[in-house]
């Protein structure tokens, strides 16, 4: 028998990975001139493009239609909320066909930046090789960037659910959901599904949704997630999962701290665990190459990007630190300027704004007040923060307020922490987000003039 050919292929950059972070920086690299190559083992664009961000973004719009049919009649449209009839296999097709034209469009793009695509499975042989298929890669600089998966729990019968990959294999809304966790996917797909019509219970260990995030935004949403209809199940955890004879679920639940009652939640269309994600890392054989892991997992660097191992880095997920599609871009070409381009550049993790797609979203950037106060002391710090009801609401019979906050430090009152839950946050960030990394104090907020009427106004006008 013929022994298999054994490729080898040298390149100046070797990415694994083509989701947000790898396709950022192979793409920079090419722009720079490196002779680049990249490989995947499921389809370009990573977790944002094909399981993350942009299909969850179809489904918030879909359902803030679902919320904004309850103000129709308020603004005279004669449709009712109760005619809503919700085709959840067409938003699917859609959205589908959509991200099929996303994955061509990364191809091409890869294409016209001259960086070589590789399908298939990447594995470390040695610290400079990386056998794909039955090809050897060598390079003189190697990027991991290869992500997280959703976290599953040891808990019996856990397989019986799903995570935010499977959410986006649903082929009907489900009628009666179970949500386990309480960060950024379990409050955003249980919005999404609550507004859709599923009736939803979210598991939570602790009182508390978003605990890293500011008091007043995890307070207000929680109400909000209540007021919409979700049933909180506060300081409890999962404890099994069975399948019912009629195939539904029957989802065990118990005081998470110490002894109690164990609750049962049954007739259960689906169970969905949002309680975090580990290191895409998984028959990499990072050991071949000696790169070191937290004890978590992930992927161990310096503030470039650098592992342990020289011309090795890693970046985005994988790296554990900000999972954010914009961090991994950003850290990426900054990866790729100072490779090859021979610039002293590196991504400040300091101040990145960021949103959750709750319902109403959230943004946020700087310090909690919690943290403020432990950093500067209470009486370095001035708080402002209003809440009121937007304009939007002046005709309807629902009311979702809007809450900000801003977190100022004496004596020039620098803000270093701004906060807001409503309507429109998610929008209004990205701006007030580049005053601040620009160093804002609450002075040039005020002499910035307001945009009337709007909420974000608010932010430069608080007393
Ligand atoms: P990824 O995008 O995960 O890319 C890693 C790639 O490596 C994958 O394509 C994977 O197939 C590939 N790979 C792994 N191992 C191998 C191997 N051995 N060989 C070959 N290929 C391999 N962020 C936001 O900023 N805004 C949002 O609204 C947002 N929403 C999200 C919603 C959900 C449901 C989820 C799960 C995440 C969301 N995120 C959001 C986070 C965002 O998706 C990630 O931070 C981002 O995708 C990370 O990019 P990355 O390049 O590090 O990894
Ligand atoms: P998160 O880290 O945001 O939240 C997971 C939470 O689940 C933990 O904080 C913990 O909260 C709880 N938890 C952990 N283990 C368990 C367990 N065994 N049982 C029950 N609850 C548990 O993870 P996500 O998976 O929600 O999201 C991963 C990351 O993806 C996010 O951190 C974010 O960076 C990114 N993302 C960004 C989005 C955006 O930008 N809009 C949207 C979606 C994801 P507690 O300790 O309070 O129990």
């Amino acid at each position: 028998m013929a022994a298999s050919r054994v490729i080898s292929r040298s390149f100046d950059y070797l990415v694994i990975g083509a989701g947000s972070g790898g396709i950022a920086s192979a793409k920079k690299a090419g722009a720079l001139g490196a002779k680049v190559a990249i490989i995947e083992h499921g389809p370009l664009g990573g977790t944002c493009v094909n399981v993350g961000c942009v299909p969850k973004k179809v489904m918030f719009y879909a359902a803030s239609h679902a919320e904004s049919l309850h103000d129709h009649q308020s603004y005279g449209f004669d449709i009712s909320a109760d005619d809503k009839i919700f085709n959840w296999p067409k938003v699917k097709k859609e959205r589908d066909s959509y991200i099929k034209r996303l994955n061509k469009i990364y191809e091409s793009g890869l294409e016209k930046a001259n960086v070589e695509l590789f399908l298939g499975h990447a594995k470390f042989v040695s610290p400079n090789e990386v056998l794909v298929n039955d090809v050897t890669l060598t390079a003189k600089h190697i990027l991991v960037a290869t992500g997280t998966k959703p976290i599953i729990p040891d808990v019996p019968g856990a397989k019986l659910g799903i995570t935010s990959d499977g959410f986006f294999e649903l082929e009907e809304l489900p009628k009666k959901v179970v949500v386990s966790g309480s960060g950024y996917i379990a409050v955003e797909m249980a919005g999404i599904l609550r507004a859709l019509g599923s009736e939803v219970s979210l598991v939570i260990r602790r009182g508390k949704i978003l605990r890293s995030f500011d008091d007043m935004l995890s307070d207000a949403l929680i109400d909000e997630m209540k007021h919409s209809g979700i049933n909180i199940i506060p300081h409890s955890k999962i404890t099994s999962v069975a399948q019912q004879p009629d195939k539904l679920l029957e989802v065990s639940v118990s005081p998470f701290d110490g002894e109690g009652e164990v609750k049962s939640l049954s007739n259960v269309d689906c169970l969905l665990w949002a309680v975090g994600r580990d290191a895409n890392v998984n028959d990499l054989q990072l050991e071949k190459a000696g790169i070191e892991q937290d004890k978590s997992g992930f992927i161990v660097v310096d503030e470039y990007q650098n592992t342990n191992v020289p011309f090795i880095y890693a970046l985005g997920d994988v790296a554990g630190k900000k999972l954010l599609t914009p961090v991994a871009i950003a850290a990426g070409r900054k990866l790729s300027r100072r490779l090859f381009n021979a610039e002293d550049v590196k991504l400040d993790y300091e101040n990145i704004p960021t949103v959750v797609f709750s319902h109403p979203p959230i943004g946020t950037i700087g310090l909690t007040e919690a943290e403020a106060i432990k950093e500067f002391g209470n009486e370095k710090l001035k708080i402002y923060t209003s809440t009121f009801t937007p304009l939007y609401y002046a005709l309807t019979s629902r009311k979702v307020k809007c809450h900000m906050k801003l977190i100022c430090v004496l004596p020039d009152e620098k803000i270093v922490g701004l906060h807001i839950i409503g309507m429109g946050s998610d929008e209004m960030l990205q701006g007030f987000g580049v005053a601040i990394k620009m160093g804002a104090t609450k002075d040039d907020f005020d002499n910035c003039v307001a945009i009337h009427p709007t909420s974000a106004e608010e932010l430069v006008t608080m007393k």
